[in-house]
């Protein structure tokens, strides 16, 4: 059994999406379908890697940009948490801040997660949800206990934190998520974020200027 991990950075924002893949079924979950689908799903059959689930983060923008598209390529089902679903319903308005013009529609949710940890399976890969609000409503960061690995969205950066300036999102709420759900992790435990380069936990206790 084994797991490995591919990643491309793409579109405005510069946002990193993750696939993960279980190489005895070939099968992968691909994390934040952030924009051009085609180039998501090469990524994939360059592998030889099958996408069977689509997750995303949280709702802005640039990490749902290409969620209808690559859900239409692959007929993997699509997952978000339930509170980003409004975020995710204005996704086409959203392009007329950024880009002058409309987004397409995002991906219809195929099962919203919750608040609960909970933990998503497929073949050897093992997610646990871990909600963390506070950048954007319904945060979700997901970990991969058995490989020390933790994919933390906009939530927790290498030397920095999400933005916390923008609709819906708090720094007292997101403070409480970093501390409780992320920094409690191991110290070895490497974190896959949204934007930049990979870090570790320990790391980021010890270094971060915003959560020393
Ligand atoms: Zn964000
Ligand atoms: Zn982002």
């Amino acid at each position: 059994m084994s797991i490995e991990i591919k990643y491309v950075t793409l579109g405005l924002a510069q946002t990193n999406a993750y696939l993960v893949a279980d190489t005895e079924t070939n099968d992968a979950i691909l994390i934040d379908p952030v924009d051009q689908a085609e180039l998501l799903l090469k990524l994939a059959t360059d592998a030889g890697w099958t996408i069977k689930l689509i997750l995303a983060t949280h709702a802005h923008f640039d990490h749902v940009l290409a969620s209808a598209a690559l859900k239409e390529l692959t007929g993997a089902p699509f997952y978000i948490h339930s509170e980003a679903v409004p975020m995710l319903k204005n996704l086409p308005q959203t392009g007329l801040r950024f880009v002058g013009q409309l987004y397409p529609e995002a991906a219809e949710p195929d099962r919203l997660l919750t608040t609960e940890s909970e933990t998503i399976t497929l073949g050897a890969i093992q997610l646990e949800t871990l909600y963390t609000p506070g950048h954007a409503p319904g945060h979700l960061a997901f970990y991969m206990r058995d490989q020390d690995i933790v994919f933390s969205g906009d939530a927790l950066f290498a030397g920095s934190v999400g933005r916390t300036d923008l609709p819906g999102s708090s720094w007292a709420v997101l403070e409480r998520s970093i501390f409780d759900k992320l920094l409690t992790l191991p110290d070895q435990t490497r974190v896959l974020s949204g934007h930049g380069a990979m870090t570790t936990i320990g790391r980021e206790r010890q270094t971060n200027p915003f959560l020393i």
